[in-house]
């Protein structure tokens, strides 16, 4: 099943909460937020049961995400749920490894097979300041459970110029000791980033830059027919890394995400503003031929193609204004739809 720009249905995001236990800076920065009323987070069984609608439309790829999902209580129940469905070729979770060393051995029996962990400075007191939790030896408690655990795995970094942009080296060595492909991602404007502004942006040319600076010749992995967000690189000595340019070299055109929020609503783009409700008619009592047809409606409607519209914006700021982010729908935050 295609969208009107040809692009099929594969991978689902699905938000299990929109609680987090950090506050980084480019996704949380304020004080108070708006959460989702508790009574319409879905239950398991609900999501359960929206995923198998996907599943029947041509999704073979779950990614658990949140906020920060391993505050979901039991989520290794619904990991063990989803991992029995035959349909479900790959399922991922992503987390910010505060609480992964404790539960990475129930992920793994419930049937995880894939995490990426978020991981933005190695500094203590950068981390405190970036997050606003003095969480850093935590964290790597999880990232070292992660590679005991799954052996590779992933390390996601949003890098900020003037921030942590400093630390390119450093995290690719600290990978490298872990087995971790780490993924640098560009700064975006969405949802949280409400302090966002273009002088704040590391581009995938300056990442690119600065490792070049160190390690010499990198050598880019051609993946052709990949709809993966990272563009994959090699250095000299092998070791790879990917850098997600989001913000200065969108890859809309290949784009088959679609993120679920955790009160069951659908939203076809990272930049989209408004959502398809499923979860009031799957209470309603909707069957799972009527909730797939709302969705094939919607699937083959989309022409989202939200980065590549705000590249060709000249003045650029932050997505969603902070009076609108805090006042007029939670759904609007990055922390709610799964960034
Ligand atoms: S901006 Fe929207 S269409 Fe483009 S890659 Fe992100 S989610 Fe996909």
């Amino acid at each position: 099943m295609n969208d009107r720009l040809g692009r099929p249905l594969r991978n689902l995001r699905l938000s299990v909460t929109d609680r987090c236990n950090l506050r980084c800076e480019y996704c949380m920065p304020e004080d108070d937020y708006r959460w989702l009323p508790r009574e319409d987070v879905l239950h398991f069984e609900e999501i359960s049961a929206l995923v198998d609608v996907f599943l029947t439309l041509g999704v073979d790829k779950v990614r658990l995400t949140g906020g920060e999902p391993l505050l979901r209580r039991n989520i290794d129940r619904l990991v063990r749920m989803l991992a029995a469905k035959p349909a479900l070729q790959d399922l991922a979770l992503t987390t910010n490894g505060v609480l992964l060393a404790a539960q990475i051995d129930a992920l793994r029996d419930a049937g995880l097979r894939r995490i990426t962990v978020s991981l933005d400075t190695l500094n203590r007191d950068r981390f405190k300041t970036l997050t606003r939790f003095d969480a850093l030896d935590a964290v790597r408690e999880g990232l070292a459970a992660a590679h005991r655990v799954f052996g590779r795995f992933k390390i996601d970094t949003v890098v900020m110029r003037g921030v942590n942009d400093d630390e390119l080296v450093e995290i690719v060595e600290y990978g490298r000791t872990l087995d971790a492909e780490v993924r640098f991602i560009e700064y975006m404007d969405v949802g949280g980033a409400s302090r966002w502004s273009p002088d704040r942006i590391c581009s995938r040319q300056d990442i690119l830059d600065a490792l070049t600076k160190r390690y010499g010749h990198i050598e880019p992995l051609l993946e052709p027919g990949s709809s993966a967000p990272a563009e994959r690189f090699t250095l000299p000595d092998g070791i790879t890394f990917g850098i997600i340019a989001s913000t200065t070299a969108p890859f809309c055109r290949t784009c088959d995400r679609s993120r679920l929020t955790a009160d069951g609503m659908w939203y076809l783009c990272l930049y989209a503003t408004e959502g398809l409700d499923l979860r009031g008619p799957l209470r309603a009592g909707a069957s799972p031929e009527a909730l797939a047809a709302l969705v094939t409606d919607g699937w083959r409607a989309r022409d989202d193609r939200g980065a590549e519209v705000r590249l060709a914006l000249g003045d650029r700021r932050a997505f969603v204004p902070v009076q609108d982010l805090l006042r007029r729908d939670p759904h609007l935050e990055m922390h709610t739809r799964g960034g």
